[in-house]
């Protein structure tokens, strides 16, 4: 089967065989306080700034899940008060943690009908971090990365927290007006699930060391001061999920030598190849405003097809996601990451000619 879902997806090219190399190595049998654990470390993080440009004196940090990330910026960066771009349930995600821990929250919410442009709105003076998501898998709404780094320029006392989890490692920010970003590995990177990571500017570290230093409860065993501080030592607090993290640095290593300049102009190909063909079917993109279109997750209007497309793909070999909560039944949500080979896309689009 060829999975075209937004998460857990298809496999990336080769971990079946990176997992084989891993238990030939031991790796799941290494301790986490050795040498060869603080090498795997070492690599992947220098290997993911590598690809992302992500500046060298960031913290790379590993997590259990970005659900966990979440949970994490809010009670190691958020004192008050945070504020939140809503643009669907993954935001909305973001912004109940932070009231889960009785933060006072104030948000905008956007409306993908319309052109957004997120430097248009006022942010509130007592704000200690602003939280977005770069790209919303629930309906397929991208925001534009100039308007997030615009936003820091404006604000630069304030944290800029992005969730890039389904835009990854598509997503091309400019890391210096980003200060905390965070992914799980099943999405983009094609990956089995159970890892988080997240990029941490020095900004947001001085931050969360503050607080610690004032007394406030910035979490216990995850705090980002104690992540960062053991990152410095290429160390975890637990015993991480070293498995994931080599396979991590396997697909980091593949991506390199593709170029990530040509992982990007191949996504933005699928993705034009999707839209030309669903603009012109009779089921349409859930967004129709293309400046909001996601490039990673298409989003389709299915008119409560969604079981029966769902079934003849199936038939063809290929899974997609249904939709997201109360749209279960009326779209479909495909997934565009750099697994996809543009003959896979091809193929899927197919299926839907008579
Ligand atoms: C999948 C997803 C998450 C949650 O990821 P987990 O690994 O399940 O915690 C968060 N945000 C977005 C945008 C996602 O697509």
């Amino acid at each position: 089967m060829l999975y075209f879902t937004v998460g857990p997806s298809q496999l990336f090219d080769g971990v079946e065989n990176f997992i084989t190399d891993a238990l030939k190595e031991e790796i799941p049998s290494l301790s986490h306080r050795g040498e060869k654990f603080k090498y795997i470390f070492s690599e992947t993080s220098l290997n993911l700034k590598k690809l992302l440009n992500i500046p060298e004196n960031y913290s790379i940090v590993f997590v259990s899940s970005a659900t966990e990330a979440m949970e994490r910026i809010i009670q190691s960066v958020v004192e008050k008060e945070s504020f939140h771009f809503l643009s669907g349930s993954f935001s909305k995600k973001f912004i109940d943690i932070s009231k889960d821990y009785q933060k006072q929250t104030n948000a905008v919410e956007l409306d993908y009908e319309q052109i957004i442009d997120l430097t248009n709105y006022e942010i509130s003076e007592t704000a200690e971090v602003i939280c977005l998501t770069h790209n919303e898998t629930s309906n397929g709404c991208m925001l534009d990365v100039k308007h997030i780094e615009e936003i820091k320029k404006n604000y630069p006392e304030k944290l800029i927290a992005v969730d890039i989890v389904s835009s990854v490692p598509f997503v091309n920010l400019d890391y210096r007006y980003i200060d905390i970003a965070f992914f799980s590995v099943q999405k983009g990177f094609g990956l089995p699930a159970g890892l988080g990571v997240m990029i941490i500017s020095p900004q947001a570290f001085e931050r969360a060391r503050e607080l610690k230093e004032k007394g406030v409860c910035i979490g216990s065993f995850h705090n980002i001061y104690e992540l960062c501080l053991n990152a410095q030592k290429l160390q975890t607090t637990e015993t991480p999920n070293v498995l994931n993290i080599y396979l991590l640095n396997k697909i980091l290593e593949k991506m390199l030598r593709i170029g990530i300049d040509k992982i990007r102009q191949d996504t933005d190909k699928k993705a034009e190849l999707f839209y030309d063909f669903f603009d012109n079917s009779k089921y349409k993109p859930n967004i129709s405003v293309r400046e909001n279109r996601s490039k990673t997750v298409i989003v389709v209007n299915t008119d409560g097809d969604t079981k029966k497309i769902m079934a003849k793909l199936k038939n063809n070999g290929i899974i997609v996601g249904e939709g997201y909560g109360q749209n279960k039944d009326t779209q479909i949500r495909i997934a565009n990451f750099p697994v996809h080979k543009i003959r896979d896309v091809k193929d899927l689009i197919q299926c839907f000619n008579p």
